[in-house]
């Protein structure tokens, strides 16, 4: 049991079946700089995932790797291009079989981990599982495109166009001639 989360990098390549077998847990955190598709969309080369892993066996005899991993990414608002920050948080529940027909035997709670003997890459199985938790597009929460909408697709952006626009431009021209 540790008590605070741990501070050191997981290490990238283990041996699933082992850990399980063994009840071992695993954790502490990966740069996303080690993550080739999110440190893709990253804008902080800083940013870090947190792991929290324990490996064991189940009462029908799965192979099981249990926990969640979490990050608070930095990355492009699709609306205003601005940095906008999205929290993913992928809740772990695999079971580690050998191929597809055992695959499809795992009761539901369990997502397959299909791998072969030996060592593996637990970065990108975790990085597998944190893309899924995240959004096709991410904005900021607020409306932070307003004061530059091009009022084509934005509802909210109607509510503020209460001044006419013919005014505006009047006042652009400058004053009248006399
Ligand atoms: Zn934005």
């Amino acid at each position: 049991m540790s008590s605070t989360p741990s501070n050191t990098q997981l290490p990238r390549h283990i041996d699933p079946r082992k850990f399980a077998q063994q009840g071992l847990d695993l954790s502490g955190f990966i740069a996303v700089s080690e993550l080739t598709r999110l440190a893709e969309i990253s804008l902080d080369s800083s940013d870090k995932v947190e792991v929290e892993l324990e490996f064991g066996v189940d009462d029908e005899r799965h192979r099981v790797i249990v926990g969640r991993a979490n990050c608070a990414l930095k990355v492009t608002c699709q609306r205003c291009l601005e940095p906008v920050e999205v929290v993913l948080d992928a809740e772990i529940n695999l079971a580690i079989v050998w191929d597809e027909e055992r695959a499809k035997q795992l009761p539901k709670a369990l997502d397959p981990l299909i791998l072969p003997e030996g060592a593996a890459d637990i970065y990108s199985i975790i990085e597998d599982e944190l893309l899924l938790n995240l959004p096709m597009v991410s904005y900021h929460d607020e409306d932070c495109i307003e004061q530059t909408s091009f009022g084509d697709d934005e509802v909210e952006a109607k509510t503020e166009s209460t001044k006419n626009p013919f005014q505006v431009l009047e006042q652009l021209k400058g004053s009248p001639k006399s």
